[in-house]
């Protein structure tokens, strides 16, 4: 038994109606062990969310037996793009153009569509990933004509600033959302908000929050 995840749901839900819209719990199990993960499925738990494609992998083997939803939220090379689309069915980081082709094309015929998120850099940090926010529709238009991937929304990384900061950063990701989602449809994702500010997420729109370390607990750094 995992005493976190009762609880974080619990707060997920709570902050999730008083929105009234339905929110997701991804669990970002990246760096935490094959145990706690199975842990969590026990619980309920589907969904996960892993940086890394090698250590995914990994876990996705030693977890076959469960009906897992694999995310892959951590920066994407351009040679890791078939064993995204082979091992994932999310990825939340694309964040250019060059990634679409070999996505689409390696994306098993047998498989459904790629779920895919464009990753924004909502705040202009020189060192994130992440495509400028003005870059999201000319994005948007070259995912739609990838038949292999199913466009689904936005998701971001806000600055470790206050608050303050992250609410306004919030708020400009909700405008792209709803822009984004008035010109196409199937939009229904919004992944924002992680263990220290999912609610004030879900309070601004949020339908997905990634959460880690509240509720694993401190990451194993070595792997
Ligand atoms: C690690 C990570 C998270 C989870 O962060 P916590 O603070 O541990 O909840 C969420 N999103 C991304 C993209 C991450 O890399």
């Amino acid at each position: 038994m995992n005493p976190s995840y009762e609880q974080i749901r619990a707060r997920v839900d709570v902050a999730a109606q008083a929105t009234g819209h339905a929110v997701n719990l991804l669990a970002v199990s990246k760096m935490q062990p094959v145990a706690a993960i199975r842990e969590l499925a026990m619980q309920g738990q589907r969904a996960f969310g892993e940086n890394y494609v090698q250590e995914a992998i990994v876990k996705q083997r030693e977890l076959a037996d469960l009906d897992l939803e694999w995310h892959l939220i951590g920066p994407l090379q351009s040679n890791k793009c078939r064993e995204a689309a082979l091992h994932f069915d999310w990825l939340q980081s694309l964040d250019r153009e060059k990634l679409i082709e070999p996505l689409n094309r390696f994306r098993p015929a047998d498989r459904p569509p790629l779920n895919v998120l464009i990753q924004v850099n909502i705040d202009s940090e020189a060192s994130k990933s992440g495509c400028a926010p003005d870059a999201i529709p000319a994005l948007a238009a070259a995912i739609a004509s990838a038949p292999r991937l199913r466009l689904r929304g936005l998701m971001a990384i806000p600055e470790p600033a206050d608050a303050d900061a992250r609410g306004a950063a919030f708020t400009r990701m909700r405008e792209r959302f709803d822009a984004l989602r008035a010109d196409l449809p199937g939009i229904d994702t919004l992944s924002m908000g992680m263990s220290d500010d999912f609610e004030l997420a879900i309070a601004t729109g949020a339908t997905l929050v990634r959460i880690g370390t509240a509720l694993f607990g401190t990451r194993n750094n070595t792997r």
